[in-house]
């Protein structure tokens, strides 16, 4: 059948309501009702509920004694190693393949986040390549869950107790994922959860959750979201200021809503399981195609799913991977399929890093103490791999009645993959530049 890109019928119907993100019911409409009727909008209010509802019903899930909702993901991480006094000028160590949030929270703290790469096959923290980045100056390491796979952490936590380093989790992308029987959340020293309306528990907007078993570390998470105060339910405020804090706080319709979305949960995320194996497995037949894997000590999240492309495995030898992408990506959007790069650079070489600007200008760099630290990308060979070779599928696959479109999109893969030696031949011609091309040259215009 002929393509779409080239004037085909289309494969995939126009976009159905199957993939809306998130799913919008009456009994999230009256929990927010609920709410106004209340008329209890902070966590700071006397007698507001939905906060600590949902922070009691997190820990549960999660499994842990302690759960904190902040106001977005990125404070989640921010708050997290405030509260575990990440000194100034102290070395975190940071995926190169993430969102910007994890690395930013480093810098907020004043402490140099130092970019580790990562695994070609998890896409999560390469422990070898950990070891070999820790210094006496390492005191954390953030662990991120990237799109939804809980990475490495036996051997994380091994090499964080080896070197008197904390364990922190980016959990934001891996709500409800376990690995060897525990959730996420649960694996490091305190982990922070984003409730983006994008992510796999959405609000009706931004939020965030901070889980962990010690208490103090919660009670310092709790005063910091607070301007330092600290807030019984049942009395009067005092003003009275303990901490550095600040204005963190999720307010009670974000809570509300976050709750009765946690009730649908666990029912989605087994919906999603099916709907995702079944997609992955039929990709999976498709020379070149390389679909995400689960270890079996673990269960996935499946917040974002990233396929790479082998021309090599397609029989197309010498074709180059990014050109060969950047076609696929066009051949597949023509079919329907909506598929799309997630991050164009790996971290260290966005224009934040590059410039080192960080805090009052060019803090936390310029300390004393800190190692004066600079990012080149081509020092992260495995993640400019991933970002020039694949492609997401981001937000429609979450909806739990998404599993028919899912049908057609692998239709679409299957429809381009019939006229693949066609598009190769494409790939061997076309102008290509990769994707970080423009952020770099950004960065030193
Ligand atoms: C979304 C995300 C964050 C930040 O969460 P926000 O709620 O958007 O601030 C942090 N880390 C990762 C890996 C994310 O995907």
């Amino acid at each position: 059948m002929k393509l779409a890109m080239l004037g085909g019928p289309r494969t995939v119907p126009a976009p159905d309501a199957r993939t809306a993100w998130p799913v919008v019911t009456d009994a999230d409409r009256d929990a927010i009702l609920r709410v106004l009727a209340s008329e209890k909008f902070t966590s700071n209010c006397m007698g507001e509920g939905e906060v600590g509802g949902l922070e009691h019903e997190w820990a549960r899930h999660v499994g842990v004694r302690n759960c904190a909702a902040v106001s977005n993901g990125t404070a989640a991480l921010s708050l997290s190693l405030a509260a575990l006094r990440i000194p100034a000028g102290s070395e975190v160590v940071v995926p190169a393949l993430s969102f910007i949030a994890t690395a930013l929270a480093v810098v907020r703290q004043l402490a140099v986040p130092v970019f580790v790469d990562v695994d070609p096959v998890t896409f999560n923290l390469d422990p070898d390549a950990v070891a070999a980045a820790i210094t006496p100056r390492t005191s954390a390491i953030i662990a991120v869950h990237l799109h939804g796979l809980p990475a490495e952490m036996h051997e994380l936590r091994e090499l964080a107790d080896r070197h008197g380093s904390h364990l922190v989790e980016d959990a934001a992308q891996a709500q409800g994922a376990s690995y060897r029987g525990r959730k996420t959340g649960a694996l490091g020293t305190i982990a922070g959860f984003s409730l983006n309306v994008t992510k796999n528990l959405p609000t009706c907007g931004e939020g965030g959750l901070v889980t962990t078993d010690d208490g103090e570390l919660h009670e310092r998470v709790l005063k910091l979201r607070q301007f330092g105060e600290v807030i019984k339910g049942d009395e009067e405020r005092t003003y009275i200021s303990h901490l550095l804090g600040s204005n963190e706080k999720i307010n009670a319709i974000q809570a509300a809503f976050a709750r009765t979305q946690l009730a649908r949960f666990d029912e989605y995320c087994a919906a999603r399981e099916q709907n995702v194996r079944r997609l992955l497995d039929r990709l999976a037949e498709l020379p070149g195609v390389v679909v995400p894997t689960c270890p079996t000590d673990r269960t996935h999240a499946w917040h974002i799913l990233r396929f790479r492309f082998s021309p090599e495995a397609m029989g197309h030898e010498g074709v180059p991977a990014g050109a060969l992408r950047k076609i696929l990506h066009r051949a597949l959007r023509a079919e329907g399929v909506p598929v799309s790069q997630y991050q164009l650079v790996p971290l260290p070489g966005q224009e934040t890093f590059r410039t080192r600007e960080g805090v009052a200008s060019g803090y936390p760099w310029k300390l004393p103490m800190a190692r004066d630290l600079s990012y080149r990308v081509e020092d992260y060979p495995v993640a400019l791999d991933v970002i020039e070779d694949s492609l997401t599928l981001q937000k429609r696959h979450l909806n739990p009645q998404s599993g028919a479109i899912l049908d057609d999109y692998a239709n679409g893969f299957e429809k381009v993959w019939e006229n693949i030696d066609f598009l190769a031949g494409l790939a061997r011609t076309l102008p290509y530049d990769p994707p970080w091309a423009k952020t770099l040259a950004a960065a030193s215009a």
